[in-house]
């Protein structure tokens, strides 16, 4: 595009003049022309100029006051003032007022030309810087809103782009981290950076990343993580695997701690029926009962593990019904414990009690009742292996119903005191304590209390013991009416 520039002058033979002038020697310029500031002001609103060239005396507006109009119109378009010969504090207020350059009369034309060819090209420069900032902000706004982290390192360590998703991954705000080495700011990028898979050439397929880890607060954000090095550094662009990883985990600790739980009994029936079969061994009558029931309750144990994984398969596929019906809490709780104690008849030192009204009742599933109960109860057992006391105890709790299962075990840490409740989660996986189990039942106790409009809580002391309640809203107790009703019917 040709140089287009406008010339403000109200001498009529300067303004014929110049322009011939500046044709003859730049090549292509269009040339515009104005008598008074007012009508150079209309046209500079209309066309962004290259450059303005004006008499420092206009009649009416002057010069001065032009160029600041055209400061606040076009602030980048650069403005030349003609000043009279000698006028040097013209001169000056016009420079401090932002003029591009003065030129003096009589005009030194190749001076005047030069000038304005400079302020030509430096406009043009100006354009280009705008159009590129417009272009970079319009791609640094793209990867605001890329669901992946993505941050920029330069040459030198610096962080230089951060975006939302990694401020939403990592937790840090970009003015914490933007300006700082990265190995300062990002705790554990020292030992991953190196590890982090960059490649020259983006593309799909080009690069498989890494799952790597950073320790923020103590704990480990797993990142898939790749990077895309450039002339002034690398980006690099990461995805949160953590709840992955830990799935992951959970899954592997799952299957060891299953297979676990499935053996045991798995060997004690199998070794119960070889004995069993022996003929080359008498067995008394007492031993041979004694094999049998040991064959029936390992049994058991297998159909309680396996019910577990199916129930809690069925909760997460949501494909779980409910029987809401009248029943007795108090009554459920009795069976419970008749059932615990029955199934537990060798560890003789635990005393149960029950301390419930007479009766309790309560519109809900009975049978997912129970299993709550008895899960809590076998708990309770289990990691009570002192014996001790446990205690059950139902109340009137605010507007609904409490119901206590309190024991006097080994209780909890208070760091896992939020994690019992996970799916597959053991506080001892590695089973040390020798107390099996699958990590389920917790699990299976809170969604199935929950799915009952319940909650399910815990308070506990490490050594001492502790106690699980389950709260129900009373919405769950039927109108007695209703109760009449469905009794008659
Ligand atoms: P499991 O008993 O099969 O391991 P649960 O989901 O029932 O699985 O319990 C999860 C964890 O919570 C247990 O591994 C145990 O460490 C802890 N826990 C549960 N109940 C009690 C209790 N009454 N006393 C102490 N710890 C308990």
């Amino acid at each position: 595009m040709n140089p287009r520039v406008l010339i403000v002058d109200d001498d009529t033979a300067l303004l014929e003049a110049l322009p011939e002038a500046l044709r003859l020697r730049m090549n292509g310029i269009e040339i515009d022309t104005a008598e008074t500031a007012l009508d150079a002001l209309d046209r500079i609103r209309e066309i962004d100029y290259d450059a303005v060239v004006s008499d420092i005396k206009l009649p009416g507006m002057d010069g001065l006051a032009l160029l600041t109009e055209i400061k606040d119109v076009r602030p980048g378009m650069p403005t030349l003032l003609i000043t009279g010969h000698g006028e040097h504090d013209l001169a000056v207020q016009a420079l401090r007022g932002g003029a591009y350059d003065f030129v003096q009369k009589p005009i030194d034309r190749d001076y005047f030309v030069r000038s304005l060819e400079r302020a030509i090209q430096m406009r043009r420069l100006d354009r280009q810087i705008g159009e590129q900032r417009v272009e970079l902000e319009r791609h640094a706004r793209v990867l605001h809103h890329v669901d992946r982290g993505v941050f920029l390192v330069d040459d030198a360590g610096v962080i230089r782009f951060w975006n939302p998703a990694a401020k939403a991954i990592i937790g840090f705000d970009a003015d914490s981290v933007l300006g700082h080495r990265a190995e300062e700011v990002l705790p554990g990028w020292e030992a991953i950076g190196p590890e982090v898979p960059v490649t020259t050439e983006p593309g799909p397929g080009s690069i498989a990343p890494k799952t790597l880890p950073l320790e923020i607060e103590d704990q480990e954000l797993w990142l898939s993580i790749s990077g895309v090095e450039f002339e002034d550094g690398v980006v690099y662009a990461f995805r949160n695997l953590t709840e992955e990883r830990a799935l992951d985990e959970l899954k592997s600790d799952f299957i060891a701690t299953v297979s676990h739980e499935l053996r045991t009994p798995l060997a004690a029936i199998y070794g119960c029926a070889q004995t069993l079969r022996r003929r080359d061994i008498e067995l008394a009558g007492d031993d041979e009962q004694e094999l049998l029931e040991v064959i029936s309750q390992e049994s058991e144990r297998l159909t309680r593990i396996v019910g577990d994984i199916l129930l809690a398969n069925q909760i997460e596929a949501g494909r779980l019904k409910f029987k809401q019906r009248e029943v007795d809490l108090a009554v459920i709780a009795q069976e419970a414990i008749d059932a615990i104690r029955a199934a537990l008849a060798a560890r003789d030192d635990i005393d149960f009690e029950l301390a419930a009204p007479e009766s309790m009742v309560v519109y809900g599933d009975g049978d997912k009742l129970r299993q709550v109960l008895l899960n809590l109860l076998d708990n309770a057992v289990k990691y009570s292996p002192a014996g001790g006391r446990i205690e059950v105890f139902l109340e009137p709790h605010g507007t609904g119903v409490r119901m206590n299962v309190r024991d006097e075990g080994i209780g909890i840490p208070d760091g896992e005191l939020k994690r019992i409740f996970g799916k597959f989660y053991r506080v001892d996986p590695q089973q040390i304590r020798g107390v099996g189990g699958t990590g389920l039942g917790l699990y299976i106790c809170r969604e199935l209390v929950r799915r009952m409009d319940g909650r399910l809580s815990v308070t506990s002391a490490e050594g001492k013991g502790s106690t699980f309640v389950v709260d129900l809203p009373l919405r769950q107790i039927r109108p007695p009416e209703q109760a009449v009703v469905s009794q008659s019917a």
